[in-house]
């Protein structure tokens, strides 16, 4: 008789999204012709920028031609893609990552769940509370996170680093020895950033103690201050004891496309082995590369078009980040994130609970959000808003807030 594995049995069911959903679809039934705006979008909405809609056309005439049809790919990425993101996205920053040490996927999602093959199962493993949920039920899913306790809502065998108000949403590293570090900067869902101090600090730990940073940077295209790192590899160090994610699903809207990258030096080797070596062993065995279509697509995001058409979107969700943020500021909330960052982190007021606070907001002002209790447990006492929405969608949300909160 086959044996499941039975990690699987343990996961809490996929509670956050489903609750919200039903929740929203409750109140539209019970109260017809009323139109909820959503603040919960966790998907991108401006379309495709023309440069790479233009790319992507070509690619797709060049492969009716027997000159220009492309069948498998190279798992780990075309080189001309692979060499455009060392050249604009690390050179031009002044890191030095080379073509051999990108892998391009088909998502950050895929890569920060499926990098766990390549570490063992007792490894020690430490994640942000809140948490891009990711993290942790991959980290389940292969064993790594013990059993989850129900009364506590979170897994007993993981360490989970509390990210509040006092420290600015940015933990230190644990006193235990992390195997594993998550980390994701800037910060979904609490929109924070970290400074070069604070990575510094991770770098040395995990130096130290022979640890791995995992750092996804999902949203570095959302950095508006200059002193923010973008990437783990600005920091001296990394280079010997992280591995880095990044997508162009929030940088150029690819949500729908599916095109990221991961960075593995060379330079990172754990017992004995060096990792750049293990992932490419796994990606060629498990993956077999991401679309020609789609890789010319996230190329044209390098050149001087694509750049500043995909920066003009990214400037759209930015306004709306701004007016959330502003607009609930001056209303009396405590807002965090939203700078670096198309998320806004929300204290509710008065100390109320998550989804008290979701279910007043949508009752009273017709708006839907995300509750942070959902991310872990210090996310309780906040809800997540986020910045993908139309802009006069989120003027008018934010408008609908202010006016309960006024009615008081
Ligand atoms: N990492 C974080 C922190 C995210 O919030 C998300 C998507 O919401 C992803 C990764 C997924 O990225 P991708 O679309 O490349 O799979």
């Amino acid at each position: 008789m086959v044996k499941i594995n039975e990690n699987y049995l343990k996961l809490p069911g996929s509670y956050l999204f489903s609750e919200v959903a039903r929740r929203i679809a409750a109140y539209t039934a019970a109260h017809p012709g009323v139109t909820i705006t959503k603040l919960s979008i966790g998907d991108v909405t401006r379309p495709l920028v023309p440069a790479v809609i233009q790319a992507m056309h070509k690619s797709v005439d060049e492969m009716g031609t027997a000159e220009g049809f492309h069948g498998y790919g190279p798992e780990q990425g075309y080189p001309f893609l692979r060499e455009a993101i060392a050249r604009h996205d690390y050179a031009a920053r002044g890191m030095d990552v080379k073509p051999e040490e990108i892998f391009v996927s088909d998502g950050a999602k895929s890569d920060c769940g499926n990098i766990g093959d390549i570490f063992g199962t007792d490894n020690t493993v430490a994640v942000c509370d809140p948490v891009y949920p990711v993290y942790v039920d991959t980290n389940a899913m292969a064993g790594r996170a013990g059993d989850y306790v129900e009364a506590l809502g979170r897994w007993n065998r993981l360490i989970y680093m509390p990210c509040v108000e006092a420290n600015g949403f940015s933990p230190e590293p644990p006193k235990e020895t992390a195997d594993l570090i998550y980390l994701c900067f800037p910060n979904n869902p609490t929109g924070a950033t970290a400074t070069r101090e604070q990575l510094k600090a991770w770098v040395d730990y995990a130096n130290a103690n022979g640890s791995i940073i995992l750092y996804d940077s999902a949203y570095e295209a959302f950095i508006t201050r200059e002193d923010v790192p973008h990437s783990i590899f600005e920091i001296e160090g990394a280079r010997t004891c992280a591995i880095e994610f990044r997508s162009f699903s929030k940088t150029a809207g690819f949500t729908g496309n599916r095109c990221a990258y991961t960075v593995v030096p060379m330079e990172l080797e754990r017992g004995g082995a060096r990792l750049n070596s293990l992932w490419n062993r796994r990606q060629t065995t498990k993956f077999n590369g991401v679309p020609y279509v789609v890789q010319r697509g996230a190329e044209a995001v390098y050149t001087p078009e694509g750049r500043a058409q995909i920066l003009e979107n990214i400037a759209y969700y930015q306004r709306n980040a701004q007016v959330i943020r502003e607009g609930l500021t001056s209303a009396g909330l405590a807002c965090f994130g939203g700078v670096d960052a198309p998320y806004i982190w929300l204290k509710t007021p008065d100390g109320m609970g998550s989804w008290d606070f979701f279910d007043l907001v949508l009752d009273r002002a017709n708006v839907a959000t995300t509750p942070g209790a959902g991310f872990g447990p210090s996310g309780e006492g906040y809800i997540r808003l986020t910045a993908f929405g139309g802009a006069e969608d989120t003027v008018q949300a934010v408008d609908r807030i202010r006016e309960m909160l006024r009615r008081g």
